[in-house]
């Protein structure tokens, strides 16, 4: 019987599943090895209460969310999320930052307490369940996503790279963007793009979360040495990161 593969958002902008419609090529041959039984983009049904393989898009930002990965996790014998937003929290994790509460004062007002409420500081799926394969990215590489879905269904390891960005970008031969008086964040960031926004002359922005042989505390150290502002550093690294994955490196 072929794998039972269902595909659910929490916040976010569906992009990543819109980069899925994206394979077109191989679209097709994905889905004869697949029961794709829900995917909520294109699915108008509810979603079956039995499954192989859960694909998450999107961060945790309510209770809602909560019982649902919970509900997921005792189902699927795979859950695989895609994405910033589901693996580092991405731009939602932003507002993550601070008291909630008055987070939503600021910006509702008296009624900030009423549209809080059932609402959680927003996070990576990781922080609720336990995760086995993931696919970082804003949005995600389909290369990439149909290479982790096809380890998934063949029960092969996960493996990220785990060299910053920088390692890569030197094998293109692009001139380092310091040089030329910008921020890039290609020396915190998880390489496996290819190295893409810096080999066409824009600043990398760190979407896919921090590496894991990224030295942080040294980085930091270098690049206030050099003059530049850590605090605008910081403010860019946590677009795509948490602040508390960044200092606790
Ligand atoms: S341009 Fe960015 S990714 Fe490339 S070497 Fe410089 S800091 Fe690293
Ligand atoms: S260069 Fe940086 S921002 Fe661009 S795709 Fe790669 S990781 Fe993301």
């Amino acid at each position: 019987m072929a794998p039972r593969v269902v595909v659910v958002s929490l916040a976010s902008d569906f992009g990543c599943q819109v980069q899925m419609t994206n394979i077109e090529d191989d679209l097709l041959d994905v889905l004869g090895l697949i029961d794709l039984s829900y995917w909520q983009l294109a699915s108008s049904g509810h979603m079956p209460a039995e499954y192989d393989v859960a694909i998450v898009e999107g961060a945790v930002t309510t209770e809602e969310h909560v019982e649902l990965l919970k509900r997921i996790r005792s189902v699927a014998d795979v859950v695989m999320v895609i994405g910033a937003c589901a693996v580092t929290g991405g731009i939602p994790a932003m507002a993550g930052e601070g008291d909630l509460e008055q987070r939503f004062a600021y910006v509702y007002g008296t009624d900030g307490a009423n549209v809080a409420r059932g609402r959680i500081s927003p996070g990576p799926v990781k922080r609720i369940i336990g995760v086995d394969y993931e696919v970082p990215g804003c949005p995600i590489d389909t290369a990439e996503f149909l290479r982790v879905l096809s380890h998934a269904l063949q029960g092969l390891a996960n493996r990220l790279p785990q060299e910053p960005l920088c390692a890569i970008c030197k094998t293109k031969e692009n001139v380092c963007l310091f040089d030329k008086g910008q921020i890039c964040l290609g020396m915190f960031t998880r390489t496996g793009c290819g190295a893409r926004c810096v080999s066409l002359g824009r600043p990398c922005t760190g979407c896919r979360g921090l590496a894991a042989d990224a030295n942080v505390e040294s980085a930091m150290k270098i690049l206030a040495e050099k003059g530049y502002d850590i605090d605008e550093v910081t403010e860019r690294l946590a677009v795509f990161n948490t602040r508390e994955e960044v200092f606790s490196r």
